[in-house]
């Protein structure tokens, strides 16, 4: 079979250009994993990188017209209901017959698989969770003439307006998996990414890596001898020296989990490479981490998500402050300054609460540094479908969703204060990035001098964040007509201070 995989273009609309969830990170392997499945099925794979080469939807008609596929697979990212011209894209390879038949892989297409499969006639299946398995089914029900066939793990229209699907299991045994396949693109990228692992043991409501796994989901990692196996081919054919472990949670759970991250940091430190990983703050220990930044570990993201216990409690985080505080100490004490996953706004957030989740930031010492302030006093907590949020929200009768899809959800403010100064951030952290998005991408370079402008700009975020909390608190009121004021005159100070 002729397989074309597609990584399609993604856009952002600039009012959610703060927001990171169109997909997790660890979905970055996701075409590679099935094409490396594929492949090893004996398929004839191609992969397109819409996204990282930057091309229209006319040239990847192009590509696809060059190739014409059994199967088309597209890897579908959340693009903030910017879909159609994807979906147009897809309506015209199938009115072409340029391909026999299209599916689509991925969160988004697992969680939002029957607004898909209704909004766009084109797509004939969804893969539910892990593409490997049911792709490779797909592929060889296809090459004895059955495109939409019944496999665990892929949804089809049943032919009365719903759809039917069966999940797969998620896959045991990840060792057994082929080694992704990296494009030209995904070598170009400053870090060579890798997935040591999938699913994750915690379960915050605001999560949606284990839905996409499905019932029964829980961590599963990689030995860490096959995961230097791939590293070591990365060294030996490309000289890299650069990776980042995509998993949602490097460490498994308890000792083992320990003891196996102790292993992987043995065996990377004769190799002479930098990494990231991400994780739990309850598996930051000081003997791991140690050992690791010994190993090469440079960068790492928590996920704090907040400064108070009732907080974290709420988002069934399963960690508290105390040690959300001992594992900032221990990654610094081991010269690791880590980036970190904070949700300043909740629905259900009081006034109180988010005073104290700013004191909690001031104490840290995390309001210094202007990408993660931007990050730490802006974030909303994100609604998506396949959440246990949603799920919630949905029940109470709070979730508000707009007609075009049902993936993400938003939900009112109990608290109108806190509402009014989550607004107003959103609309100045949104300037802030309008005005940095060329320097933080990468695609302009900043001018001399531009340290003592970010500088300027954090105190400016910090100011306007704490003088507007303690108006609110003071009782003041903010109509529409003061949030403009205040948010065009913090435009005017930043555009000044920024000006290149
Ligand atoms: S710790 Fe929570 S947010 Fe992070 S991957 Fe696990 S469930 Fe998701």
């Amino acid at each position: 079979m002729k397989i074309l995989l597609l990584e399609h273009p993604r856009s952002i609309i600039p009012e959610r250009c703060n927001d990171i969830a169109n997909t997790p990170l660890s979905s970055c392997l996701l075409t590679g994993y099935a094409a490396g499945m594929l492949k090893r099925e004996g398929h004839d794979v191609s992969i397109v990188e819409g996204y990282l080469d930057g091309l229209s939807y006319e040239e990847i008609q192009d590509r696809v017209r060059a190739i014409k596929p059994d199967i088309l697979g597209v890897h579908m990212v959340y693009q903030w209901r910017r879909d159609l011209a994807l979906f147009d894209c897809l309506e015209g390879v199938k009115s072409e017959a340029l391909a026999s038949s299209i599916t689509a892989y991925g969160f988004f297409a697992t969680n939002a698989s029957k607004d898909i499969l209704k909004s766009c006639c084109a797509v004939d299946s969804v893969i539910i969770g892990e593409p490997e398995v049911p792709f490779a089914n797909l592929a060889e029900a296809a090459s004895t003439g059955i495109y939409t066939p019944c496999v665990p793990g892929l949804a089809v229209r049943d032919g009365s307006g719903g759809i039917k699907y069966q999940r797969q299991k998620p896959i045991e045994h990840l060792d057994s998996l082929p080694l992704p396949v990296r494009t030209e693109a995904m070598y170009r990228l400053p870090e060579a990414n890798l997935l040591g692992s999938r699913g994750c043991y915690g379960k915050c409501t605001f999560c949606s890596i284990n839905s996409f796994y499905g019932l029964g989901s829980r961590w599963r990692g990689r030995s860490p001898e096959n995961i230097v196996e791939e590293i070591d081919e990365i060294i030996s054919e490309r000289g890299l020296r650069e990776f980042y472990f995509t998993d949602p949670n490097f460490f498994g759970p308890g000792q083992k989990g320990q003891e196996r991250a102790l292993r992987i940091a043995a065996l990377l430190k004769p190799r002479d490479i930098r990494f990231g990983i991400e994780g739990r703050v309850n598996d930051i220990h000081d003997k791991t981490i140690g050992a690791l930044v010994d190993a090469g570990l440079r960068h790492i993201l928590v996920g704090l998500e907040s400064g108070q216990d009732e907080s974290l409690r709420r988002m069934n985080k399963m960690t508290t402050v105390a040690q959300n505080e001992r594992a900032l100490h221990i990654l610094r004490k081991h010269g690791v300054e880590p980036n970190v996953g904070f949700i300043m706004f909740e629905p259900d957030s009081s006034l109180q609460e988010i005073r104290i989740n700013f004191e909690f930031l001031k104490r840290n010492d995390l309001l210094n540094n202007l990408p993660v302030t931007t990050n730490v006093l802006y974030h909303h907590q994100i609604v998506l479908e396949g959440t246990q949020a949603y799920h919630n929200l949905q029940k109470e009768g709070r979730l508000q969703l707009q007609t075009a899809s049902s993936y993400e959800g938003t939900a009112y403010f109990k608290n109108p204060e806190v509402a009014v100064l989550a607004d107003i951030m959103r609309q100045i952290t949104n300037i802030v990035f309008s005005f940095m998005e060329g320097i933080w991408s990468g695609k302009v370079i900043g001018h001399v001098g531009m340290l003592e402008r970010y500088i300027k700009v954090n105190c400016m975020l910090v100011k306007v964040f704490e003088d507007t909390l303690t108006a609110l608190e003071a009782g003041e009121q903010f109509d529409e007509k003061k949030i403009t004021f205040l948010v065009r005159e913090a435009e005017k100070e930043m555009g000044e201070t920024l000006k290149l």
